[in-house]
């Protein structure tokens, strides 16, 4: 019912989730003006292939790609295509893999090159809520803590929270219950037991909420043609701290080395 992992399930979840993780961080050597989103993609597949895993969501419900690619407005679940990225681009990277029978999801948005300062400051914020989130993934609290920790610290800037989309439990399923918003109250929802693994991942649009789907069935747009920022990251519910298994680390270290 609580959907609780064994501690053998988790490794074998951590060693998916790193897998996703170092495979951002091989798609953030090629983040760079001119690139189109379509190679980015064939980096990701590749990558993952060669490290015997098989991309998580090609094909899962028929999308076409490894790698949701989503820029600016677009908030998540953007298909790779032939457009290059452009200097200023903000980029979001969801990748999933799938082996041992189990899952791997995670999220970074990238700048790319030189972006507005308030562009920075809606990645930064975004990224700074998805830890705020992962704090309270301990057990005792709800999920309600989660979610209100993320949208307390985003609404601060005047930001808004994506309803529609929310992030979700994983296991041998992409998607498990429960599911994880972005918004809610605190000591609300279900309650968080150690071994619970969600993935965090806060949609975060620097003007209106509102979100619409595009005629090819995927593609999320914010409403008001604002900027959208996606970050997530899995995490293991743990005692007195989350056990987070996916990292940004990897993706950081390339992008540091790249400044
Ligand atoms: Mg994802
Ligand atoms: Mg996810």
């Amino acid at each position: 019912m609580d959907n609780i992992k064994t501690d053998e399930e988790i490794e074998i979840m951590r060693e998916n989730a790193l897998l996703v993780s170092r495979t951002l961080a091989e798609v953030a050597k090629y983040v760079t003006p001119g690139v189109s989103t379509l190679e980015l993609d064939k980096v990701a597949e590749q990558f993952i292939r060669d490290h015997g895993a098989v991309p998580g969501f090609l094909g899962y419900n028929g999308f076409p790609n490894t790698l949701c690619i989503s820029l600016n407005s677009v908030v998540v679940h953007g298909i790779p295509s032939a457009y290059r990225l452009q200097e200023g681009d903000i980029v979001s990277v969801d990748c999933g893999t799938k082996m041992k029978g189990f899952y791997g999801d995670s999220a970074y948005t990238f700048a790319v090159g030189r972006i507005a300062p308030a562009a920075e400051m809606l990645l930064k914020a975004t990224k700074e809520s998805l830890f705020k989130g992962i704090a309270q993934a301990t057990a005792g609290n709800r999920m309600g803590d989660i979610s209100n920790a993320i949208q307390g610290h985003v609404e601060k800037f005047g930001y808004s929270v994506v309803r529609e989309m929310v992030g979700h439990t994983i296991g041998r399923k992409m998607h498990e219950r429960p599911e994880v918003p972005n918004y809610g109250r605190r000591g609300q929802g279900p309650k968080l037991y150690s071994g619970m693994v969600i993935c965090i991942e806060p949609m975060i649009n620097m003007g209106k909420k509102e979100i619409y789907q595009e005629r090819d069935g995927w593609t999320i747009r914010t409403k008001d043609g604002s900027l959208s920022a996606h970050y997530e990251l899995t995490v293991a519910v743990g005692q007195t701290k989350a056990d987070v298994l996916s990292t940004f680390e990897f993706v950081e270290e390339v992008l540091n080395n790249k400044n």
